[in-house]
């Protein structure tokens, strides 16, 4: 490793990817800012000088088509939704160090300097491309203005990226078969003069940073891959009226805009220098981080590493600023398996979450800590219940109750002792782990190290029973609890930053003072002093009743937009899906990483496989994907619901066997009962079968 383990004495900035200025905030956008917030607070917590910066997208076509649609103009459009995200984060505890936007001077006058110096420098050439204009309606069609076919891998795509295919990004001009989205006259392209930025040139470096940078591993290796088939450069203009206007006064000039991808990661250095100016440099110096080697992090969708790992390391490079010492991409998060899409209602909103009645400490423990974070984690209310209620309530709120219970009872709060050698050292472990878990870019981790502290919590006042020693042995009693209140003082310390509301009031039962995201690590050890009453529980139980409702709302609008799913293929649509977070059903085009938590054989054996055979396939009405098939599984014939419509031939399916995992809870989709499931690989629904001539019914292991 070529940098120094976490803390160091260079100050660190943290940021998300902007979100764009374009729609509702759901759960899966919701991965990377709790992400990135649990990232922070951990980092500070390792006692490292941290500033945790983001602002709003608020430039680029997606914006200016909506507002374009709205009869607004794209300023007023893109503050509207700003507004909305600055209020929407705080309520998931997500605190932003500082919440600026692209469009504000500090982002606009920086953009131009940078660009300035890239120039300066050498690193930009005009260069006469051909783009696409609308013919008939006059107009240039800059990005998501025009729609057309990838000329990699020959799925539809966008002017400025191959969303549902090989998720390259576009180069002007590049696109085939060009349509305007707006009015779908097909396109012609004509000549323009503009600007590039020389990527190319910067190979090299880009090679030798991949091998530096540190995060998550698909933020350097799809780059390497992208690196090896060769670096094109890059136009960073566009014929616009909305966004940051490219510096000097050239007549050439004079009608482009900047790409937004040029201004929106500037915002990062932008926001880091609006808090230094609120706070002043002696509390954190922008210039310390951006341009004398900080510790720079971005915590990203996985679908923007290319603007990461090569466009953004390159400006920097080009123009005299730090590095990012590491990226970390998040994976996706699915629902029932299928992207989120804020266009087709297919999600779980984050005013919707809150307005359940849920605390945001109980989803952000989810999202940080289900799944590693390049993995893609599914969103199910069931799971959300489960891991509340097994390791929040059961493990966590379970230990702490009963031992602040037992301390303010038997001696109002902390009793007179000293922590044991045993407990001290499972602490320290513990911090350790943290510590490990914080250098790695594990959140997930960073979690697990907390709630196995509090396992063994659990384990040490069940095993030491101290409610059978006060009469006794009184000593030994005020020993074992007052192990209990320091492991509950290092839990409150190391799951803060994970659940920050929950272990600030975990912080003022344990009497403690002032604010526990204010203290490092070593307070885990330091001797927990208060007097203290009786606690109140730290988390609540999610019943199942209530997840049974909330999943009955989400079928409803999961079916509901799957139907939709290829009548909602028109160009108006498309457009409002968001880059930030969504992905598209066959988005998956790098393989997924494999699970690192491993299971028993028991909770294999708990999947009842069996071989089947397909009788008979027939369309479900109303579903582009559904269909419903008969499969013999040997005891009897199964009716079935699959999603493999449109991928396979119904007529052909008769006859070929099939693995069905029998103990499938029923569901109904589209009013057709589901009683079972089929096994099929991949976003192809490649049917799994057999290779010899197993019985129907046989059970698979
Ligand atoms: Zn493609």
């Amino acid at each position: 490793m070529s940098h120094d383990e976490f803390p160091t004495d260079a100050p660190a900035v943290v940021t998300c990817g902007l979100p764009y200025a374009n729609g509702d905030l759901h759960v899966g956008h919701l991965r990377t800012y709790v992400g990135g917030d649990v990232y922070s607070r951990a980092l500070k917590t390792l006692g490292q000088e941290t500033a945790f910066v983001c602002g709003s997208d608020m430039h680029g076509t997606p914006v200016a088509v909506n507002a374009e649609k709205q009869g607004v103009s794209p300023e007023e459009f893109a503050l509207e939704w700003h507004e909305t995200y600055r209020e929407t984060f705080p309520r998931f505890d997500v605190d932003f160090d500082n919440y600026g936007h692209t469009h504000d001077e500090t982002n606009t006058e920086l953009t131009r300097e940078i660009v300035g110096e890239l120039d300066a420098n050498g690193h930009i050439y005009e260069k006469e491309i051909m783009v696409a204009y609308d013919p008939v309606d006059d107009q240039h069609l800059p990005d998501r203005y025009v729609e057309g076919s990838c000329p990699y891998c020959g799925e539809k795509a966008r002017g400025d990226e191959c969303d549902e295919g090989c998720q390259r990004h576009l180069e002007p001009g590049e696109i085939e078969d060009p349509v305007s989205s707006i009015t779908g006259n097909p396109a012609e392209y004509r000549e323009r003069t503009h600007k590039f930025f020389e990527v190319s040139e910067f190979e090299q470096y880009l090679s030798e940073f991949l091998d530096r940078l540190e995060g998550t591993s698909n933020a350097q290796n799809q780059p390497r891959e992208w690196i090896e088939s060769g670096l094109q450069d890059w136009c960073i203009t566009r014929d616009m009226e909305w966004g940051i206007d490219y510096p000097g006064d050239d007549e050439s000039t004079k009608d482009l805009v900047l790409y937004v991808w040029v201004d929106a990661p500037i915002e990062y250095i932008s926001s880091t220098k609006q808090y230094t100016e609120r706070v002043g440099s002696d509390v954190y110096d922008w210039e310390a981080s951006w341009k004398n080697g900080g510790e720079i992090v971005h915590i990203i969708g996985r679908d923007i590493i290319q603007h990461h790992s090569i466009f953004w390391p390159a400006m920097l490079n080009g123009a005299g600023y730090t590095e990012p010492r590491a990226i970390m991409a998040s994976g996706f998060v699915t629902l029932g398996g299928k992207g989120f899409s804020t266009s087709r209602d297919r999600a779980v909103w984050a005013d919707e979450y809150l307005d359940e009645g849920f605390h945001p400490d109980l989803l952000r423990y989810y999202l940080a800590t289900n799944g590693g974070f390049q993995q893609d984690v599914d969103f199910s209310w069931d799971k959300f219940r489960d891991r509340v209620n097994t390791e929040l309530v059961g493990t966590l709120g379970n230990f702490v109750y009963r031992s602040l219970l037992f301390a303010a009872r038997n001696y109002g709060g902390t009793p007179d002792a000293t922590v044991s050698e045993a407990v001290d050292e499972r602490i320290a472990d513990a911090v350790s782990k943290f510590t490990g878990a914080i250098n790695d870019y594990s959140i997930r981790k960073a979690g697990n190290a907390a709630i196995r502290l509090a396992q063994f919590g659990n384990e040490y006042i069940q095993r030491n029973e101290p409610w059978k020693l006060t009469d006794q042995e009184p000593e030994q009693a005020a020993q074992v609890i007052y192990d209990c209140v320091q492991l509950a003082k290092a839990l409150a310390v190391l799951f803060e930053p994970i659940a920050p509301e929950t272990c600030q009031r975990l912080w003022e039962q344990l009497g403690e003072h002032g604010d526990v995201a204010e203290m490092t690590a070593d307070a885990a050890h330091q001797a927990p002093q208060g007097s203290f009453d009786e606690p109140d529980e730290l988390f609540e139980k999610i019943e199942e009743e209530r997840v049974e409702r909330l999943n009955e709302k989400l079928d409803q609008r999961v079916a509901a937009a799957t139907a939709g799913d290829s009548e909602q293929q028109d160009t108006d649509e498309s457009m409002t899906d968001d880059s930030t977070g969504d992905t598209t059903d066959s988005a998956a085009t790098d393989l997924e990483p494999i699970v690192d938590e491993r299971i028993s054989f028991d909770d294999f054996q708990d999947i009842d496989l069996r071989v089947g055979e397909i009788v008979s396939a027939e369309s479900v009405d109303g579903a582009d994907k559904l269909a419903k098939l008969e499969v013999d599984i040997g005891h009897e014939v199964r009716q079935l619901v699959a999603g493999i419509k449109q991928l396979h031939d119904l007529d052909e399916l008769p006859g070929t066997r099939v693995i069905v995992v029998a103990n499938m809870e029923q569901a109904e989709l589209f009013g057709v009962e589901s009683n079972g499931m089929l096994l099929a690989a991949g976003d192809e629904a490649d049917i799994l079968t057999t290779h010899g001539d197993a019985a129907l019914g046989t059970r698979v292991h």
